[in-house]
């Protein structure tokens, strides 16, 4: 799979690097450490805690991704299989809680790949900056 955007999110990577892991725990479902980030990137250092609050700003994505997945699906339970809402209701409400760990994780990716992008040439910049100061 080609390096950037799309890559960073799918394999929960570091956005400038695609090296470093972006969550503590690499699993999905596990108990706890869900949404836990290192502070910077194991392998390249870019700072994943970019300022206080930075991952409100993924809560906007979050609600995005929910609403595409559920619009279509509500549209296809209604007019597809003719499911009334109080069927519906129970069925989204395990479905929503069963996606609520991989969406909270593919928003926060998608968030800070807004603002860092990946740079295979993360390392000579490095370097060039530590040889001026
Ligand atoms: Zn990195």
């Amino acid at each position: 799979m080609q390096r950037g955007f799309i890559y960073s999110v799918v394999k929960d990577k570091c956005p400038r690097c695609n090296e470093g892991n972006l969550f503590v725990n690499k699993n999905w479902y596990t108990a706890k450490n869900i949404g836990v980030m290192p502070d910077n990137c194991p392998v390249c250092g870019q700072d994943f805690k970019i300022e206080d609050g930075f991952y409100l700003g993924a809560t906007y994505v979050s609600y995005a991704i929910t609403v595409a997945l559920l619009v279509p699906l509500l549209a296809i339970s209604y007019f597809l299989f003719n499911l009334d809402f109080m069927w519906l209701l129970p069925i989204l409400v395990v479905l929503l809680t069963l996606l609520m760990p991989p969406i909270l994780r593919v928003s926060r990716s998608i968030w800070i790949n807004f603002f860092v992008h990946y740079n295979p040439e993360w390392k000579k910049i490095d370097e060039e900056y530590l040889l001026k100061h």
